[in-house]
């Protein structure tokens, strides 16, 4: 798609100026039911397309990305936009600095059409918990688009960007991905810079592309990735291009699949995944059954670490230093005087007010966790049983390339279904966050749709990957979707 759009406005049959127009007269028609998008920034993607116009006038070569419009998660720092990360305590919250992954697409002169949707601090699986109300799935409109990228995933799908980023931290590049029929790469920890990306789990977050084909997610992963001075966990890469291994050859290539995922799986899905399976055996490709015995406690270990990291990164949102302040609650019963107030119940009330019930909840389990007398028992614990689902993925490695599992247990869920039990949201997860626990990239790719309730709904498959190596997992990834 992108290098189609590329040929178009390097042969000017299309300006770059006119490619955002379309893209923002489609988002002004569907986004009012969908709601993709919390904020346009229609003056800046102008001022990028022009710019790129006016080097094609002047004769100049472009490169791929140049004017080519996309979406960006809201917490994802753009200088001088809203920045909210869904959340009520950052609503006038405006960046005062571009993140990494921004000033690089920026440098790649790709044109920004807007901030999308997604659950408050990136915690959910349905872009419900959004302060500003949820995203709807553009394949059938009672459903959710998954979470948190759920805004960017929809964005993608509905044709309402050419790509978008997300952020993932146990699954939410790759569950909206699955759920919208898109294509959501979460890179090795360490490959992608988070610096200017609003923290959740900084030991898990990466931020990585939600695109339409594995090839645009590899292009956009090209200028993405590498080592940042502002970012000490970043990892030094050589500058690739990330589409020079998209041979279409999986021949002798060998893909683990675990024997126990597929056996608790909806029939329905079972098939879709069957019928992956099969597709890859035909390419040539040797499957291999493998083992993690300790992926079982991959879901419990995520939503202790997490939790306990949630808690810490977002101490700093206590009205005085971001955002709102608990007196910007116009609607309450309080009494704003500053004389008849201390700085304690600001922050408390600013707390109470600024932030949902999910985050409050992922607060209080995170220091709970974290307290004297638990830690021991909770957090450390979870932190040994991380390093042994690694030393899992290690040995696994040394058998198979890569490793294909479910990405979700179930195409997309009907908008409410999951609100009020916490658990059955979690549940979501729990072929996602063992990428994140073990630091592994990892890629939803879309499926055959499955039918549910008289609709085809659309469905991804996971592949993992060796630390660093997108490469190899890139390319197995492709060669199933040009292929089947
Ligand atoms: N659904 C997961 C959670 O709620 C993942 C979120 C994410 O990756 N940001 O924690």
């Amino acid at each position: 798609m992108i290098k189609e759009l590329h040929e178009k406005l390097k042969n000017k049959e299309i300006t770059a100026v006119q490619l955002a127009e379309e893209y923002f007269d489609r988002i002004e028609k569907k986004d009012k039911e969908i709601f993709a998008y919390l904020t346009l920034t229609r003056e800046l993607a102008m001022e990028q397309a022009k710019r790129v116009d006016e080097k094609i006038a002047r004769g100049e070569e472009i490169e791929i990305l140049e004017g080519i419009p996309g979406a960006i998660k809201d917490n994802l720092c753009v200088m001088d936009v809203r920045t909210t990360a869904s959340s009520k305590i950052l609503d006038n919250y405006i960046a005062p600095y571009d993140a990494t992954v921004i000033s690089k697409l920026k440098e790649n002169g790709a044109v920004f059409l807007g901030k999308t949707n997604m659950d408050e601090f990136a915690m959910g699986s349905s872009t419900e918990s959004s302060a500003y109300g949820p995203t709807k799935n553009p394949y059938d409109l009672e459903r959710v688009p998954g979470g948190s990228s759920g805004g960017s995933a929809a964005a993608v799908a509905a044709d309402e960007a050419v790509w978008a980023l997300g952020t993932d931290t146990g699954g939410s590049i790759r569950q909206p991905a699955s759920f919208c029929g898109a294509v959501g790469l979460k890179p090795t920890y360490g490959r992608v810079s988070r610096y200017g990306a609003i923290a959740m789990g900084s030991s898990l977050d990466q931020i990585g592309p939600i695109t339409k084909t594995v090839e645009d997610a590899a292009i956009i992963l090209s200028a993405i990735a590498g080592e940042d001075k502002y970012d000490a966990t970043s990892a030094q890469s050589a500058n690739k291009d990330y589409t020079d291994y998209l041979t279409g050859e999986v021949k002798g290539m060998r893909i683990g699949i675990i024997k126990e995922h597929l056996e608790g799986l909806d029939e329905n899905v079972r098939e879709v995944i069957e019928k992956v399976i099969e597709t890859y055996k035909n390419l040539g490709a040797e499957m291999k059954e493998i083992e993690l015995p300790y992926a079982k406690y991959s879901l419990p270990v995520y939503y202790i670490i997490m939790p306990c990291e949630v808690s810490s990164n977002l101490a700093r949102y206590d009205g005085i230093k971001y955002g709102m302040r608990a007196n910007d609650h116009k609607d309450t019963e309080l009494d704003f005087n500053p004389e008849n107030r201390t700085l304690l119940e600001n922050y408390f009330d600013s707390r109470r007010y600024g932030l949902g019930a999910e985050v409050k909840r992922r607060i209080m389990l995170g220091t709970y966790a974290l307290s004297a007398g638990y830690y021991d028992a909770y957090y450390l614990r979870a932190q040994k049983v991380r390093t042994l689902i690694k030393q899992d993925f290690e040995k696994a490695f040394e058998k198979v390339d890569v490793i294909l599992t479910p990405t979700t247990p179930s195409p997309a869920f009907k908008l409410g279904e999951k609100t009020a039990d916490p658990l059955q949201m979690y549940l979501e997860d729990i072929f996602t966050v063992i990428a994140n626990i073990a630091g592994v990239p990892a890629i939803s790719v879309p499926a055959d749709p499955v039918e549910t309730e008289g609709k085809k709904l659309p469905l991804g498959f996971q592949l993992m990957g060796k630390w660093f190596d997108e490469e190899n997992l890139l390319r197995a990834a492709h060669a199933y979707e040009i292929n089947k």
